[in-house]
């Protein structure tokens, strides 16, 4: 059963810091998938990522796929951070290989929505973030690993538990 915790962030650092926390547990094999619109902060979330797996600046080292799809940066862990914002049919998902090269790193997967179907059997979680401001986003992690709900427990102002 799919459980999910919403925080709140007022800053794109606290977005950075949660992501950096969270991921800190996280291990090889393990996907996490990203949704919200344009400039909700996707790309954000996945430099605190980066850093929480050794990378040094991440505001400046870490960019995009979105033309690339994807960039693999060999860290302490290796990160594979992909971006489907450009991919046409859902199954190129499954052409591109991406699903394969999950068990060599941590995969970060932004407009994960664009192919779920596909998808959602390897995902660690996904995270939704919602623009409530210029500055302030709720980030609700949905997800049905144990290790999603000792990681959260500390940091989210409410949990529930649901099928949603
Ligand atoms: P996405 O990858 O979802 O399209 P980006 O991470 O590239 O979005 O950009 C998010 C933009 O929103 C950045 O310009 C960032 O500075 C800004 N921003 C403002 N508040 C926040 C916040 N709380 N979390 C993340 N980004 C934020
Ligand atoms: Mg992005």
């Amino acid at each position: 059963m799919n459980r999910h915790w919403t925080t709140r962030v007022n800053s794109r650092e606290e977005t950075f810091e949660f992501a950096r926390t969270i991921t800190a547990d996280l291990g090889r094999g393990d996907v996490i998938g990203l949704n919200g619109p344009l400039g909700a902060g996707k790309t954000i979330f996945v430099k605190g990522m980066a850093k929480a797996l050794g990378m040094d600046d991440p505001w400046q080292e870490l960019t995009s796929p979105t033309y690339t799809l994807q960039n693999i940066y060999p860290l302490d862990e290796t990160l594979i951070h992909c971006d489907a914002y450009r991919l046409q049919e859902s199954d190129q998902f499954l052409t591109l290989g991406w699903a394969e090269q999950f068990s060599e790193g941590i995969t970060a997967i932004e407009w994960v929505d664009r192919f779920l179907p596909e998808i959602k059997t390897y995902l660690t979680a996904q995270v939704k973030i919602e623009i409530l401001d210029k500055q302030s986003r709720d980030i609700t992690i949905v997800s049905e690993s144990e290790k999603m709900e000792s990681i959260l427990s500390q940091y989210v102002i409410e949990k529930e538990n649901g099928s949603k």
